[in-house]
C-alpha cells in the first residue's frame, strides 16, 4: 500500500461529553470492534474520583491511565481508527481543547435523561470555531429520557448545530425496542444483552410493510411511521458535504453499556467521518498527503517514574510520514533532532514503530526540548497556527517555601508550564509569579509535582483576577497606550512567550477599560497574532 493509500485509510477523532455521559464506555465498546480487547472493564476510565484517596493520589492514579489511554488505536474493516482521548473533568478542559486540535472530527456522548449538559457546551463550541465535523451519540435509551424531538431541538439550541437523525429511537427506556437506522434502513431490535458483539439487523427499506407490526408490535410500528414522517420532513437528508464543513451534524440513538447502536455509529462513521485534514501553518496550508513530513506537539505528558525525568510529547502528524532515526526540524529552536523510539499506539499499548503516517500520533520522548505546540518539519521553516492558550478562571501567586531549591522550583514551574498544566504570568511591576488555571485542582497538581519530581516547595497567595486579556495595541508608541500601562500597571504581566497579558479584576474593569483605551485592543485567547 502506498504511503497515500495509507493517509486516506486513517480516521483520526475525539469523543467528548459531560462526564458520565458514557464516553469511556461507548470508547470501550468501540475498541471490542476492532477486537483491540476481548473484554469489558479493559478500558480504564480516567475520572476524577473524590473518595477515599487524598487528591493528588488520585490525580497520580489519573495521570498513570492517561499515559495509557491518550491514543487508543484498532483496525475496523479495514480502517486505521484513532481515537484521541480527551479528560472529561472541568479542570482538564484546556488538555481537551488542545486535544480537539489534533483530531480530524468527534463524536459527542448526550445522556438521553441528562440532555446537554455544561461541559459538553464549552466543548462543542470550541469545535464549532474549529469548524471540526460532529456526530452526536445519544446514549442509554434503555432508560427513561427525554423526547427524542425534545432532544434534537434542545442539541440545535444549546449547542448550536444543525442536526439530521440517522437513526432513530422505537421507543424508550423499559419500552425500548430497538432502532430504526435511517442510515442503511433497517431495525435492530434491543435484546438487552451486552455480551452480543454483533447484532442481527433486519433489512427494512419499507416501513410500511405489516411486517413491522408483527417485529415491534402494532402500537409501537404505528408510531414509528409517524415519527418517522416527521423525521423526514422536519430535518434535512444527510448531506457528507455539510457534515464535514461543520454545517450538518447527524445523530445516532443507543446504549453503550448494552453494545447497543454501537456498531451503526461506528459503520456509518468509517463512511462519512473525514480522512486526515489540511491544516494552516503561518505560510501555507499543509496538505496531510505532501511527501515531506510535517507534524506539531500538543500534548506533553511527564514520565510517572520521578527518577527519569523524561516526558513523552504527542504529535499529530500533519503530512507525510514520520520515520525512525531521520533527522526531523525542530522549528523554534531551529535545530535538527533524531528520534530512535517513537512510539505509536494501539489499543491499551504502545510500541516502537519505523513509521506512522499522517493522521497518526506518535510519542517522542523528550528530556525538555519541546513545549505544546511546537512543529517539526523535514526542513521547512514554517509553524502550525492554532493552539491558542484561553483565559484562565483562578490566579494565585506562586512563592518559594524553600529558599535552598529556588533553582529546582524554576526549573519545575518551567517544566510543568510546557507540559501545560496551567500558565505562568510574571507582573510586569515587580517580577512576582502568578500561576492562571482553569481549575483550582491544578494547583493541588503543581504542589504535589513540585515537591515529588523537582525537590521543591511552593506556596500559594491569592491573585485577585478574573480574567486574563491579551493586550495588542493599535499603536505601540501612542499616548493611549502609555497612559494604559501606567494606569493599569498593577496589573500587567507577560505571559511565557512574553506577551502583554492584563489581569484583570472584573467584567466591569475589562469593559471600563475597552472604553477608555479603544485603541488598546483586548483578546480573550493567545491565538491573535
Ligand atoms: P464518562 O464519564 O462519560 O466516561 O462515562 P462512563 O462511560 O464512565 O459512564 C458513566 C456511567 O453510565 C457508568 O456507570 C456506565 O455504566 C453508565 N452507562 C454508560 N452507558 C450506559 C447506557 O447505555 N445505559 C445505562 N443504563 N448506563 C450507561
Amino acid at each position: 500500500m502506498g504511503f497515500k493509500d495509507e493517509i486516506k485509510r486513517r480516521r483520526t477523532f475525539g469523543i467528548i461529553s459531560h462526564p458520565d455521559a458514557g464516553k469511556t464506555t461507548l470508547t470501550e465498546k468501540l475498541l471490542l470492534f476492532g477486537g483491540a480487547i476481548q473484554e469489558a472493564g479493559a478500558v480504564k476510565s480516567n475520572k476524577i474520583k473524590k473518595g477515599a484517596t487524598s487528591d493528588f493520589m488520585e490525580i497520580e492514579r489519573q495521570r498513570g491511565i492517561s499515559v495509557a489511554t491518550s491514543v487508543l488505536a484498532f483496525i475496523y474493516k479495514d480502517k486505521k481508527i484513532n481515537i484521541l482521548d480527551t479528560p472529561g473533568h472541568k479542570d482538564f478542559a484546556e488538555d481537551t481543547f488542545r486535544t480537539l486540535t489534533a483530531v480530524d472530527s468527534v463524536i459527542v456522548v448526550i445522556d438521553v435523561a441528562k440532555g446537554v449538559e455544561e461541559q459538553t457546551e464549552k466543548l462543542v463550541k470550541v469545535c464549532r470555531m474549529r469548524k471540526i465535523p460532529i456526530i452526536v451519540f445519544i446514549n442509554k435509551l434503555d432508560r427513561e429520557g427525554k423526547d427524542a424531538f425534545d432532544l434534537l431541538d434542545e442539541v440545535e439550541q444549546k449547542l448550536g448545530l444543525k442536526v439530521t437523525p440517522l437513526s432513530f429511537p422505537i421507543g424508550m427506556g423499559y419500552d425500548f425496542k430497538g432502532i430504526y437506522n435511517i442510515w442503511e434502513k433497517n431495525i435492530n431490535l434491543f435484546e438487552g444483552d451486552s455480551r452480543k458483539n454483533i447484532e442481527e439487523t433486519i433489512a427494512f427499506s419499507d416501513i410500511e410493510s405489516k411486517e413491522l407490526d408483527t417485529i415491534v408490535g402494532e402500537k409501537a410500528a404505528n408510531r414509528l411511521r409517524e415519527e418517522l414522517e416527521l423525521v423526514y420532513e422536519i430535518y434535512p437528508d444527510f448531506d457528507r458535504e455539510a457534515y464535514l464543513k461543520g454545517d450538518l451534524q447527524p445523530v445516532f440513538f443507543g446504549s453503550a453499556l448494552n453494545n447497543f447502536g454501537v456498531r451503526e455509529l461506528l459503520d456509518c462513521f468509517i463512511e462519512i467521518a473525514p480522512t486526515p485534514r489540511p491544516k494552516d501553518s503561518d505560510t501555507r496550508l499543509v496538505n496531510p498527503d505532501e511527501d515531506v513530513f510535517s507534524g506539531f506537539v500538543f500534548k506533553i505528558h511527564a514520565n510517572m517514574d520521578p527518577k527519569h525525568r523524561d516526558r513523552i510529547a504527542f504529535v499529530k502528524i500533519v503530512s507525510g510520514t514520520f520515520e525512525k532515526n531521520k533527522p526531523y526540524l525542530h522549528v523554534r529552536q531551529g535545530k535538527k533532532m533524531k528520534f530512535s523510539s517513537p512510539n505509536a499506539f494501539f489499543a491499551e499499548k504502545k510500541e516502537i514503530v519505523d513509521i506512522s503516517y499522517a493522521g497518526d500520533i506518535v510519542g517522542l520522548h523528550d528530556t525538555g526540548n519541546f513545549k505544546i505546540g511546537d512543529t517539526l518539519t523535514e526542513g521547512e521553516g514554517m509553524n502550525f497556527k492554532g493552539i491558542p492558550s484561553f483565559s484562565p478562571e483562578h490566579f494565585r501567586y506562586i512563592n518559594n517555601a524553600d529558599p535552598l531549591k529556588s533553582k529546582q522550583l524554576e526549573k519545575g514551574i518551567d517544566q510543568l508550564m510546557d507540559e501545560g498544566v496551567a500558565q505562568l504570568f510574571t507582573l510586569e511591576m515587580n517580577g512576582r509569579k502568578v500561576i492562571g488555571t482553569v481549575g483550582a485542582l491544578q494547583y493541588e497538581v503543581i504542589q504535589y509535582r513540585l515537591e515529588h519530581e523537582y525537590g521543591a516547595k511552593c506556596t500559594y497567595e491569592n491573585f485577585p483576577a478574573y480574567k486574563a486579556c491579551w493586550v495588542k495595541p493599535k499603536d505601540s508608541k501612542n499616548e493611549e497606550f502609555a497612559e494604559f500601562k501606567r494606569v493599569k500597571q498593577k496589573f500587567l504581566g507577560h505571559d511565557k512567550y512574553g506577551q502583554l497579558v492584563f489581569l484583570a479584576d472584573s467584567e466591569f474593569s475589562i469593559q471600563m477599560t475597552q472604553q477608555k483605551y479603544p485603541s488598546v485592543e483586548l483578546f480573550f485567547t493567545s491565538d491573535f497574532r
